[in-house]
């Protein structure tokens, strides 16, 4: 923060801060897997992409933020990490309500790392339930641009718990599936794979399903998913940074496919984490 570098417990921001007074920021997270950040690049590249849409503007390019984020990695000692990367408004020093006055502000941290499937979950699929909640609408709020206005995902978790689920998916408008608390969806029907065209985050671990697809020759298209496509897949998994290809063995109450997880997902898992290792994808982590 600020050019220093402190343990998280002293990273403290301004209570009057924008993007803590009104979600005015944007951010991207990265994972750092046995000392190797994993598509590094892009989501830089979203980062910034993110930044400019909202007319977001940190004194670093992307090489520095990158450096930075080597620095946080290395001071921590992780090896697995979960390595955020966030620019908010800030504060107007005049307390002006113009955002325009405020002096935007960039933080970058790295925590242990974090998945949102347990090891339990992940051997025998998640339980999820299918929200009444719209996601906020990108005419509202540009999912593309990764942000934390989570009041909807939220309340859809706290939904899915009273259900007896672990996590859930929100709708979109035409009450097609969107995503979820941090992670987009994918159906696998008769060995072709879709996942919700838009209204989503363009995740970066969903791009790495695009691209996983191409090289086993699998079909896989971005299109509206209905509750029903999903209910009756043989198979679903979920997506993120945070866990990478999760299994979906449970949607509200009802088994997908035999109520274990696929082999399909089993093999985009298995070689999701093999990619890791490769350097194409992979970026060592400049430990002291
Ligand atoms: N959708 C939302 C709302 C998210 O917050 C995230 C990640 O945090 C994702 C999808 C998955 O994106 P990625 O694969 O880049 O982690």
């Amino acid at each position: 923060m600020d050019g220093q570098f402190l343990p998280m417990s002293e990273a403290k921001i301004s209570v009057l801060d924008w993007g803590f007074l009104h979600s005015d920021a944007t951010y991207d997270t990265v994972h750092v897997r046995d000392g190797c950040f994993f598509r590094l690049d892009l989501h830089l590249e979203r980062f910034f992409a993110g930044m400019e849409r909202l007319r977001l503007a940190i004194p670093h390019d992307s090489q520095t933020v990158a450096q930075i984020l080597h620095d946080c990695v290395a001071l921590s000692g992780h090896r697995d990490s979960y390595v955020e990367m966030l620019a908010t408004r800030g504060v107007s020093p005049t307390f002006s309500r113009d955002p325009r006055q405020a002096e935007n502000r960039f933080v970058a941290f790295a925590i242990p790392y974090g998945s949102v499937a347990n090891a339990e979950q992940m051997r025998r699929g998640l339980h999820v339930a299918v929200s009444e909640r719209v996601r906020i609408p990108p005419a509202s709020v540009d999912p593309a641009i990764k942000n934390y206005h989570w009041l909807d995902l939220v309340g859809g978790l706290f939904d899915a718990y009273d259900n007896g689920a672990e996590t859930a998916l929100l709708r979109d408008a035409d009450r097609n599936i969107a995503e979820g608390p941090g992670f987009n969806v994918f159906v696998v029907s008769n060995d072709l794979l879709s996942t919700p065209a838009h209204g989503v985050l363009s995740g970066i671990t969903r791009r790495t399903v695009f691209d996983l697809c191409a090289e086993l020759e699998l079909t896989c298209r971005a299109e509206p998913v209905s509750e029903d496509a999903l209910k009756a897949a043989d198979e679903v998994f979920i997506t993120s940074t945070a866990g990478g290809i999760m299994p979906v063995t449970k949607i509200d109450g009802v088994a997908i496919g035999d109520g274990t997880p696929g082999p399909l997902t089993r093999r985009l898992s298995d070689l999701y984490w093999q990619k890791h290792t490769d350097p194409a994808w992979s970026t060592a982590v400049r430990y002291p």
